[in-house]
């Protein structure tokens, strides 16, 4: 399998301003302290090896959005946030070149941050295309038609072209679809939320984001033990600090970094991905959480086999 992230931010698309891309450009000039460069190829490769990821690169600001690509001939897409429409746009160019017009969109919930990409999304109005919506909520197409009603939107959900199905799952239940095995779990947040275990060949990926997991009821966690079990990638919603998990944002329906290595360490998970990120952070702080985040797995590692955590950004892919 390998997983793209299309969004990784939580709550709101956000947007690189001048002033944020100027502060990157002038560490970058610091940190070439006048070395001079035959061409842009170069001064690249120096970038890559010298610089951090805040200075060379970006997090990105699109909402949760992530394809697990190795199913049977369809598209799998996790979540509907405004990284959808460039993963829609991606996706002509693959059916161009002989990709089925198949997809399967599964939903972790209805909040706003996770399907304000479905108006954006291009392949609703090709009319050759399959669209299989998977979801925990009965509610889950009220929702995708009321952000198409003319208060919200110009273009409403009758005039999409596609042929549409709305499956509606329940926790527990392990279905088939586009050649995965997948299983779903309840999650604590406002209105429900929902992870998903995909499953091929032997190979686990855990989608689970919007679920707050607390660290003083970790007996209520045994579930997401179990569920998370010897997955070879976890993505977990780390929205937030330990801090503000335990203080200010208490209640909010998202959890910390340090919270996700303990349940992935107690589940023998082989890989975390730190998604979902907060909004207010700049680059420099999510690089930050990421280093506090691998600090601490070693730390509390003890005899167990390491487990590697990476911080997903909008392009990053990953092989499982
Ligand atoms: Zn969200
Ligand atoms: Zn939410």
């Amino acid at each position: 399998m390998l997983v793209r992230f299309w969004g990784t931010r939580g709550s709101l698309p956000v947007a690189q301003k001048a002033d944020t891309i100027q502060a990157k450009i002038a560490r970058a000039l610091v940190a070439a302290g006048g070395r001079r460069f035959a061409d842009a190829a170069e001064a690249d490769a120096f970038a890559r090896a010298e610089l951090d990821f805040a200075t060379y690169g970006a997090y990105g600001g699109a909402t949760s959005c992530v394809e697990i690509e190795g199913a049977d001939g369809a598209f799998v897409v996790c979540d509907m946030g405004s990284g959808l429409r460039e993963f829609g746009i991606d996706s002509f160019r693959r059916i161009a070149a002989g990709h089925p017009p198949v997809y399967h969109l599964f939903l972790s919930h209805l909040h706003w941050d996770h399907i304000m990409g479905f108006p954006f999304f291009g392949p609703a109005f090709n009319p050759a295309a399959t669209i299989v919506i998977h979801s925990g909520h009965a509610d889950a197409e009220t929702a995708l038609r009321r952000q198409q009603e003319e208060i919200s939107f110009p273009v409403p959900f009758e005039w999409l072209k596609a042929k549409f199905e709305f499956v509606v799952h329940r926790p527990g239940e392990v279905f088939e679809a586009a050649g995965l095995s997948v299983s779903l779990v309840a999650q604590h947040h406002s209105h429900d939320s929902y992870g998903y275990r995909f499953e091929k060949a032997g190979r686990a990926v855990i989608y689970s984001t919007d679920s707050e997991h607390k660290m003083d009821n970790m007996e209520a966690e045994v579930a997401f033990e179990t569920f998370f079990g010897g997955a070879d990638l976890v993505i977990c919603d780390t929205m937030y600090s330990l801090g503000d998990t335990v203080s200010l944002k208490q209640d909010w329906g998202h959890s910390s970094n340090i919270v996700a290595v303990d349940l992935c360490h107690a589940a023998h998970a082989r890989r975390l991905v730190l998604f979902h990120h907060e909004p207010t952070y700049a680059d420099a702080d999510i690089q930050r959480m990421h280093g506090e985040t691998i600090r601490y797995e070693e730390l509390v590692r003890a005899d167990r086999p390491p487990l590697e955590v990476i911080c997903a950004y909008d392009g990053l892919e990953v092989r499982v």
